[in-house]
């Protein structure tokens, strides 16, 4: 980048919140997503929403491309400079302004850290649901723009379930201000769910206004161990079907028990096909009778045993299993793609049993786990990304896998985003009406595709 537009931006933010030497350059080059990264030109951390408009007026008068960034943990290569540029640097916004008990509602910057917000809420006996397991990481920006959501996805949904209201810097630099405070707002196009999981490509957010819920007074946890994984994907649907939704509905496949138990020691049967863990919450009488009627479901779908947490302690143990899943599966092997295909909750175990196909057929490591009750499963593929051979066979069947979940009925995404790595799947799921209607969007609003250029709806 020319050293005259480093100057302006340091006018703009500062010189000590610019960063252009090829050491700090190099940190900023990647995410949390395995095989892509590149380097950028400068890193612009902005203190207020007046400095990102001047930031972007400078960058799309220039057409240089930026690149917003929260804590960089998202797994599709989302805040990867891939085409050079600025990335801008959200973390300094890190103010709640207001937690509004009354309303129901807080205000937070983009660069609040999700956890922070919990902490802030949670002497109102308030929460806010989207958990991702970056929670104490990742950055409301980050996880609002990513539609992010997490283990309690089931009862509570993801991030667009929550977010009432932004404020966004568009391309161009100006200012929009988006829904409010208000319960019932039907008022004009929802722009607020048109910028929330649109992953920096068509504004850069500064104020986020979410929607909180009442604290669960209780919860009950419980972990049920099938030899038959069409059984365990037959109780996933009887509970629901039995008219309980749990707060969390989670299913790890026979490499991840075997995985795990060889890792954490927590005691699964290493020939079971299926483990489901469980936790309903809510008023206390509520979660006793939903607890036993999962339970009765459990036993009329063949459950080989059902262990119901009495206390804290061995709540803390059958999540544990589930905690160290992906930490045992990335033990394994040097690269760690966490993938994302999600199907309704009835294809779960056709899903699982395509996955458990392709990493046979293409000779590669992968352990399943994820949000059973949700149909979002997390096929994670160990490897070595500096095996070409290896990675060839990975790619070929993570094809497998997200052509099998589209045509299973389902998505390419239940929470992580599109980016870069499922971008070419993106027609088979939209069809070219539906990735026209994107590209007309972000061309109307990123007329010069500065932002996150080449991601989620490909080249402008
Ligand atoms: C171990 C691990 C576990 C994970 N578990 C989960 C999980 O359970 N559920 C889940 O949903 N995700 C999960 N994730 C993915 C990740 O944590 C989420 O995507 C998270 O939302 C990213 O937040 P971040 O602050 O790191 O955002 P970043 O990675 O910095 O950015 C994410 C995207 O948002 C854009 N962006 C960031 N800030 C702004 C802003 N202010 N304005 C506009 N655009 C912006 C970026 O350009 C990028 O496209 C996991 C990741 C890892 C590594």
């Amino acid at each position: 980048m020319e050293s005259r537009l480093i100057n302006d931006l340091k006018k703009i933010v500062g010189e000590q919140n610019i960063l252009t030497s090829k050491e700090d350059l190099l940190c900023y080059a990647y995410d949390a997503t395995p095989g892509f990264s590149h380097m950028p030109e400068a890193v612009v951390s902005p203190a207020d929403t007046d400095e990102v408009s001047r930031v972007l007026i400078l960058a799309n008068n220039e057409k240089i491309p930026v690149y917003p960034r929260g804590s960089g943990t998202n797994l599709s290569a989302g805040t990867v400079p891939t085409k050079g540029g600025i990335v801008l640097l959200m973390t300094r916004f890190n103010k709640i302004i207001e937690v509004d008990d009354a309303n129901l509602v807080a205000i937070a910057e983009p660069g609040v850290i999700v956890a922070e917000l919990n902490k802030a809420v949670e002497e109102f006996g308030l929460i806010y649901p989207p958990d991702p397991g970056t929670v104490t990481t990742a950055t409301l920006g980050g996880t609002v723009s990513e539609n992010a959501g997490g283990l309690r996805g089931l009862k509570y949904g993801v991030s667009k379930h929550y977010v009432m209201g932004l404020e966004v810097v568009l391309a161009d630099g100006s200012i929009l201000k988006t829904g409010g405070k208000n319960v019932k707002d039907v008022a004009g196009y929802d722009l607020t769910k048109l910028f929330t999981g649109a992953e920096g490509t068509l504004g850069v957010i500064t104020r986020i206004i979410v929607k909180l819920v009442p604290a669960p007074e209780a919860k009950k946890s419980m972990m049920a161990i099938f030899s038959n994984l069409d059984n365990a994907g037959k109780a996933i649907a009887a509970i629901i079907a039995s008219k309980v939704i749990p707060a969390t509905l989670e299913i790890l496949d026979n490499a991840t028990i075997r995985t795990v138990e060889d890792y954490a020691k927590v005691g699964l049967p290493i020939e079971a096909e299926a483990v489901l863990l469980i936790e309903v919450d809510g008023i206390p009488e509520v979660v006793e009778k939903e607890a036993a009627k999962v339970t009765e479901v459990l036993k009329a779908n063949h459950a080989d045993k059902i262990q119901v947490a009495q206390d804290a302690a061995e709540r803390d143990k059958i999540w544990a299993a589930r905690r160290a899943a992906l930490p045992a599966l990335a033990k394994l092997r040097p690269t760690t793609f966490t993938e994302d295909a999600t199907v309704p909750r009835s294809k779960v175990p056709d899903m699982i049993r395509a996955v458990n196909q392709a990493a046979a057929k293409y000779n590669v490591t992968i352990g399943t786990f994820g949000h059973a009750g949700d149909g979002n499963l997390h096929p994670t593929i160990v490897c070595d990304l500096r095996d070409k051979a290896e990675m060839e066979r990975v790619y070929q069947a993570m094809d497998e896998i997200f052509t099998t979940a589209i045509r299973l009925g389902g998505t390419l995404s239940g929470e992580h985003g599109i980016g870069l790595g499922k971008l070419k799947y993106m027609e088979d799921q939209f069809g070219a009406v539906g990735i026209r209607t994107m590209r007309t969007i972000k061309k109307a609003l990123d007329p010069n595709c500065i932002l996150n250029p080449g991601k989620l709806v490909g080249e402008c």
